[in-house]
């Protein structure tokens, strides 16, 4: 299928993101708006949330792994130049997209993990930190105490966490996690996204999701359109669904149709223990996808969830749209 070119569109500006990213997306459609090139709009959004200490899930105040330690994956790519770039598995420094973005802009290179990320990151001067707030750690060490009778924690007295925090905490074990997504259309019709996450709660030390693997976490193709994903990140490894969103979208389908038919594909290859009695997948991803023209959509695997949406008339959330009701 020939995909029509830019000029066949009324080019909007436009930025989306997952719903925690109100601010992310309003802010590159400030900027943008203001001439600043996509990329550099989109991580600039971004960084809004890795500040935020109360976001547990991104950047400074995200929850740490298996040993207390917070390890930060991202990634950007820029549609003009098709480049792009991913850190993993980074530790002590907040800002994990800005650094995937030097990576992209000052090497050849793609992917840096660990202690590499690290040397890089100090290399360009970025400010190293202790990325375990208090409310990160407290809520770390009631999990270690509460998760197994066969060890040497006694369980933490259930106020050690006030309510809100060790309710949320049960309500979203196992799989506890989260990430921010953003992506951008500038008037000028370029493309550009940036996925950022600390990962799955209380992941295995060195686990790496799919935040920031070009093609799983994200992806852009400035003919085509934009997608970046939350949610399960080994189900977006195993099928490259940013990538294969765009694919979709390229063939023809709309957003919408487009990632309902990755989550299909995602549905169809969960594991077994990943199911619930019906068989349905109780794991969730869920892809937001930006075309070329403006069109979106969030879509997820079940579940009411939103993602948010802004352009010059301001931001909001809007449904996505669930594979499985
Ligand atoms: N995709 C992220 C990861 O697997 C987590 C999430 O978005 O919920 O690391």
């Amino acid at each position: 299928m020939v995909y029509p070119t830019l000029r066949s569109f009324n080019v909007l500006m436009l930025s989306i993101a997952s719903y925690n990213g109100l601010n992310a997306a309003q802010c590159a459609v400030a900027l943008m708006a203001q001439g600043v090139a996509p990329l550099d709009a989109c991580v600039e959004g971004v960084t809004l949330v890795e500040d935020d200490p109360n976001e547990l899930t991104v950047g400074y105040g995200g929850l740490p792994n298996e040993a207390g330690i917070v390890e930060l994956d991202a990634a950007v790519m820029d549609g003009a130049s098709h480049r792009g770039a991913g850190v993993a598995a980074l530790r002590n420094v907040r800002h994990p997209s800005r650094v995937a973005q030097r990576l992209m802009e000052q090497t050849h290179r793609v992917l840096l993990v660990g202690e590499g990320a690290l040397e890089f990151a100090r290399t360009n001067g970025f400010v190293e930190e202790n990325l375990l707030t208090e409310r990160a750690r407290r809520m770390w060490l009631y999990w270690k105490r509460h998760r197994s009778r066969h060890d040497d924690w006694r369980p933490a007295p259930e106020d050690e966490l006030p309510p809100e925090d060790r309710d949320w905490l049960r309500a979203h074990l196992p799989g506890l996690a989260g990430t921010v997504h953003c992506s951008v259309l500038a008037r000028s019709g370029d493309m550009a996204c940036v996925t950022s996450t600390s990962g799955h709660a209380f992941k295995l030390t060195g686990r790496v999701g799919d935040s920031p693997i070009l093609g799983a976490g994200l992806y852009v193709d400035n003919e085509v359109g934009s997608c970046g994903s939350i949610g399960h990140g080994e189900a977006n490894l195993e099928n490259l669904s940013s990538f294969l969103a765009v694919e979709f979208m390229r063939a023809g389908l709309s957003p919408k149709e487009a990632g309902l038919e990755v989550l299909r594909r995602v549905s169809k290859n969960a594991h077994h223990e990943q199911r619930d009695a019906n068989g349905l997948p109780r794991i969730n991803v869920h892809l937001f996808l930006l075309r070329k023209d403006g069109a979106h959509a969030g879509v997820c695997l079940h579940g009411q969830k939103h993602y948010a949406v802004a352009d010059e008339h301001g931001a909001r959330l809007e449904a996505c749209t669930p594979l499985h009701s």
